[in-house]
């Protein structure tokens, strides 16, 4: 992932490096290739970058968006009952891990409701004793 974007137009020249108040710029040549380097825990996105290159090469929109970047996607497990999402797939397998009995999926709402209806089934069953 990268935040700092070069289009075609950029040939190499390294005024960006060079001129970055921040050191949030480096390159290295190996071989027959240079390779620019962007760290964007150290760039200030004081757009001197954008402003110094000749080519109109960087892209500095892309700096500023601070858009969400996706990091991870897991399986979630929904309420048995309504079907809301209440916890994941991983985390479920965790929690259930360390305790004697699986975690049950239900939400906050219905989380009551599964004594409630073991105590209903108990209570009928003994009427009819
Ligand atoms: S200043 Fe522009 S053309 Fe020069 S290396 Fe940086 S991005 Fe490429
Ligand atoms: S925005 Fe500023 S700090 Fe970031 S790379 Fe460009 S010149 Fe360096």
């Amino acid at each position: 992932m990268s935040f700092f974007k070069v289009n075609e137009n950029c040939n190499g020249c390294l005024a960006c490096v060079q001129n970055c108040p921040a050191g949030a710029l480096n390159h290295f040549d190996q071989e027959d290739k240079r390779k620019i380097l962007h760290n964007m825990s150290l760039c200030a996105r004081c757009g001197h970058c954008w402003r110094v290159c000749p080519q109109d090469a960087i892209e500095f929109k892309e700096l500023l968006t601070g858009r969400f970047d996706l990091v991870t996607t897991l399986d979630l497990v929904h309420c048995k009952v309504c079907g809301e999402p209440v916890f994941t797939t991983s985390l479920g397998d965790s929690v259930s891990k360390n305790t004697p009995k699986s975690v049950e999926p239900l939400c906050p709402d219905h989380k009551g409701s599964e004594p409630v209806a073991v105590w209903k089934k108990l209570a009928s069953k003994r009427a009819s004793q």
